[in-house]
């Protein structure tokens, strides 16, 4: 497995690498642009290449983008799914020039007419908006499982593999993003190896073999089943350190990214994070 962390790039492309470096990631996840706007524009061609050239001069890889919130492809209304697909066609042209393997979305939420048209709805806006970006072979877009509840698609693989039957010639080109703590509020018991499994089959069914490409590892402050989307330190919440453990024994996952995405609210967690990350896989491979 390779670990990193979600790094904030709001000193700019070059500080979030030197921040992954001093972290000592072997990967890294980046918003491309302004989290809380639609629209940031393209990347400054000098900023990029030297992002990229950074990055491999490094050994960080795979670069994943995570799509700003406020993309909801689900919706029902016209202005929102519309600022949806520009948002998205625009930010694979970000992808691109970062040269990022995958882009990380959550389907969003379908505003009251159910899990099977907000499905069929985020698939087809997705698909407009590779067309628009002109279909980009890169990077592959994982749809990524939330917490479930209330009107969000997508807490289940079965749910995002509708997005995907849905996604026309982009359909098979999609792939999957796990994260432990949307799992773990969906249901899923991921404190142990059982829970692991349960998921790991549920994709295996509804999508394929090897259609899991990234790992968010989060501990969950919400219980299981809460539905609750709040991350917290590995260990130091409801998942604890076991299910982490439980998770890396999962021969589906072996070698992937794993990224955190835990509070930003002191910056020595990251480094403790990582640490834990680190000595448990050592646990589970020595
Ligand atoms: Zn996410
Ligand atoms: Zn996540």
């Amino acid at each position: 497995m390779r670990f990193g962390v979600h790094v904030p790039v709001g000193g700019g492309l070059a500080r979030a690498v030197a921040r992954a470096v001093e972290l000592g990631c072997e990967t890294i996840q980046i918003f491309s642009g302004n989290p809380r706007g639609w629209r940031s524009g393209p990347v400054p061609q000098p900023a990029g290449d030297q992002f990229r050239a950074a990055l491999a001069r490094e050994g960080i890889a795979p670069l994943v983008v995570h799509a700003i919130y406020l993309i909801n492809p689900a919706s029902s209304k016209d202005d929102i799914r519309e600022k949806s697909v520009a948002a998205l066609a625009e930010l694979l042209g970000r992808c691109v020039a970062l040269d990022a393997a995958y882009l990380v979305l959550h389907p969003g939420s379908h505003g009251g007419d159910g899990v099977a048209a907000g499905a069929r709805r985020a698939g087809e806006a997705l698909a407009e908006a590779w067309s628009r970006a002109g279909k980009p072979g890169r990077p592959t877009i994982l749809l990524e499982n939330v917490a479930g509840g209330g009107m969000l698609v997508g807490g289940t693989p079965g749910e995002l593999a509708a997005i995907r039957e849905a996604a026309g010639e982009l359909g098979p080109r999609l792939g999957v993003c796990l994260d432990s703590c949307h799992a773990f509020a969906a249901g899923y018991d991921v404190r142990r190896t059982t829970g692991w499994e349960r998921l790991l089959a549920e994709v295996e069914q509804a999508w394929w073999p090897g259609a899991v490409k990234v790992i968010h590892a989060n501990d969950s402050v919400g219980g299981l089943g809460s539905h609750r989307d709040r991350h917290t330190h590995l260990g130091q919440g409801a998942i604890g350190e076991e299910g982490f453990r439980a998770m890396m024994v999962q021969p589906a996952l072996r070698g992937l990214p794993v990224l955190l995405e835990t509070p930003q609210d002191d910056p020595g967690h990251d480094v403790r994070n990582l640490k834990t990350l680190r000595r448990l896989w050592q646990e589970v491979t020595s």
